[in-house]
């Protein structure tokens, strides 16, 4: 086994969060959908994706190193929002929290000297510069149209700026 108990439980609890994550973003891209904002709704849909495929990228490192999976339960996500300012500033606000959860693995991994993981680990450090950074972008996108959200429906058309996928599927 290339995995200690110790991270391996660690990923195992990070696995139920970025299936949450995923589950949340699928209630905020049907807040906007049902508003007929398709592209806020797309962009939601789509992060809702890249969610599932990083809890998918924990589920395969963990069997590939021996350990053994086990998903835990996830809670339900919100599905009421103020404001679409509410919605992203929550998607904001746990891209910067997942931002501490990855640092956090990534700091037992070095210690317990386990480069392997580390080297998994690296994958996700950089996907999460993307992560806040693009939820950062939408954050201020959405402040500064001040409720015209079709302003901001005009701003994704022209600008898509969805993080960049680093070989997620590879
Ligand atoms: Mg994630």
């Amino acid at each position: 086994m290339l995995i200690s108990e110790e991270l391996q439980s660690a990923m195992n609890a990070q696995i139920g969060r970025e299936f949450g994550a995923s589950l949340q973003y699928v209630n905020i891209a049907t807040y906007f959908d049902a508003d007929s904002l398709p592209q806020l709704a797309a962009f939601f849909y789509r992060q809702a994706e890249e969610e599932r495929m990083h809890a998918m990228k924990f589920v395969h490192y963990i069997v590939e190193a021996g350990g053994q999976v086990r998903v835990p339960s996830v809670e339900g996500p919100q599905s009421d929002f103020k404001s679409a300012k509410e919605a992203v500033q929550a998607a904001f606000n746990w891209e910067v929290e997942v931002t501490n959860q990855i640092n956090q693995l990534m700091d037992l991994a070095i210690k317990k000297n386990d480069h392997i993981g580390q080297d998994f680990l690296r994958w996700f450090v950089a996907e999460q510069l993307e992560e806040v950074s693009t939820m950062d972008t939408l954050l201020s996108v959405v402040e500064r149209a001040d409720q015209n959200l079709l302003w901001v429906e005009d701003f994704l058309a022209r600008n898509p700026i969805v993080a960049e996928d680093h070989g997620a599927n590879e």
